[in-house]
């Protein structure tokens, strides 16, 4: 199988939570590989590209990609492992320590956990007093189960919830970590959520907010894995549409991803009172104008000028003689690759250390990616810092700054460092 072979893709006819087909396209970043498809050189004439433009839904304010593509698993390989960052690890100790105070479920009460990856949430609760459950259909999920968690090899629908709410009985708590967003039909999601939950069951979502990619400009958080670009105004449709109710909201720092939302829903009749947070923060969201395009084309324009500073800065490097390079592989590194259209010839080499992502190539870019240690004997001056979140630990730690080398950090300003 070649890597072009396996992808489907599908445009987007109306919006998935409300079905509105006023659908106004508002970021358009070309054509571009999915994120995650790094390639060996030979795989290039095989390589696809679909466009990668996001739409508002001038009805109930949704972000979302107007065209859907799925894999099959041939990129399965990329499984993150979250239990390997020890601040997630903190971070869902935290999560699961304040969902057991606040909603105190009784001993034995079902806990579900979707896109449990590797177990990094359900470890996070008192093992033997609950009775756990993970939703996993990447293969991540065999490290859950290999650690003695129950896990169910699937995507989470109606169906699954209400079969599973036959099969292991209603739950008191389910979490979903940075999931919604890769979801199509989210509607059906949320159907089996209230399938699922018992009359004083809570569910948890934590996603990274719409507001501050269009605040900071951090557009390069869209790619084809994440097919909507969530605020609370068309969640709060969405669930009061599938018999659900938020009633709670906070702001949270989730380890690498940043600054996200953290959602509490319950069954709309439970008896949780919906916090003053809920409407003061869909009110604050009007008065932005969640539903206007206009905003969103303004946003648009900063997202261009931040690509044209980025590139002139790359331009008048070179005109002064450097060699430019790449630091770090992430996916989001390659929709600003793609963006600013760069090439071998702008851009030498990336420096990456997963193993499984050396000897590649950048999707799109085709840029050559190669271990720190040979990035070091190219001659690179000044590398574009694709993981631009990390740049302290970068400063700190990479011997390519230790030997003289500059980072260019693209977001959310082009900015030379040290
Ligand atoms: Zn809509």
């Amino acid at each position: 199988m070649t890597p072009g072979d396996s992808f489907r893709v599908k445009t987007l006819a109306a919006c998935r939570i409300c079905g509105s087909d006023e659908l106004l396209p508002y970021l358009d970043l070309g054509e571009q590989p999915p994120s995650n498809s790094f390639i060996r050189p030979e795989d290039i004439p095989n390589e696809r590209s679909f466009p990668l433009t996001v739409a508002l839904c001038g009805e109930c304010g949704l972000s979302q990609l107007l065209h859907v593509v799925s894999a099959a698993d041939i990129f399965d390989d990329y499984v993150y492992l979250s239990s390997t960052s020890k601040a997630l690890c903190d971070h869902y100790q935290g999560l699961a320590d304040d969902a057991v105070r606040r909603f105190q479920p009784d001993d034995g009460a079902v806990i579900v956990d979707i896109g449990c990856n590797d177990g990094i949430m359900l470890t996070r609760y008192p093992r033997k007093r609950f009775r756990l459950l993970g939703i996993e259909p990447s293969s991540a999920g065999e490290h859950a189960r290999k650690a003695g968690f129950e896990v169910v090899p699937k995507f989470f629908a109606r169906e699954l919830g209400s079969s599973l709410a036959r099969s292991h009985g209603r739950a008191r708590l389910i979490t979903a970590t940075n999931v919604f967003a890769h979801v199509d039909d989210i509607r059906s999601f949320a159907e089996g959520i209230e399938a699922l939950l018992t009359e004083d069951g809570v569910f948890i979502i934590e996603f990274p907010y719409l507001e501050e990619m269009l605040e900071h400009c951090y557009f390069d958080t869209v790619y084809h894995e994440h097919l909507s670009y969530l605020a609370l105004t068309p969640l709060l449709r969405l669930f009061e549409d599938c018999g659900l109710r938020a009633f709670a909201v906070e702001r949270v720092e989730i380890g690498a991803s940043g600054p996200a939302l953290r959602l509490f829903v319950s069954r709309r009749n439970a008896r949780f009172p919906t916090d003053a947070g809920i409407p003061g923060m869909a009110v604050d969201e009007r008065r932005r104008g969640i539903t206007s395009v206009a905003r969103y084309r303004e946003f648009a324009g900063r997202v261009a000028s931040v690509r044209d500073r980025v590139r002139a800065v790359i331009a008048g490097l070179q005109r002064d003689g450097h060699r430019i390079g790449a630091f770090a592989a992430p996916a989001k590194g390659n929709t600003l690759l793609n963006y600013l259209r760069m090439t071998p010839a702008d851009i030498v080499a990336v420096s990456e250390n997963n193993a499984l992502k050396v000897g590649k190539v950048t999707p799109g870019s085709h840029i050559p990616i190669v271990a720190e240690d040979a990035f070091l004997r190219l001659g690179v001056s000044h590398a574009l810092l694709l993981a631009w979140n990390y740049v302290d630990f970068f400063l700190k730690n990479s011997a390519f700054i230790q030997q003289g080398g500059r980072f260019l950090v693209p977001l959310p300003e082009p900015t030379l460092r040290p």
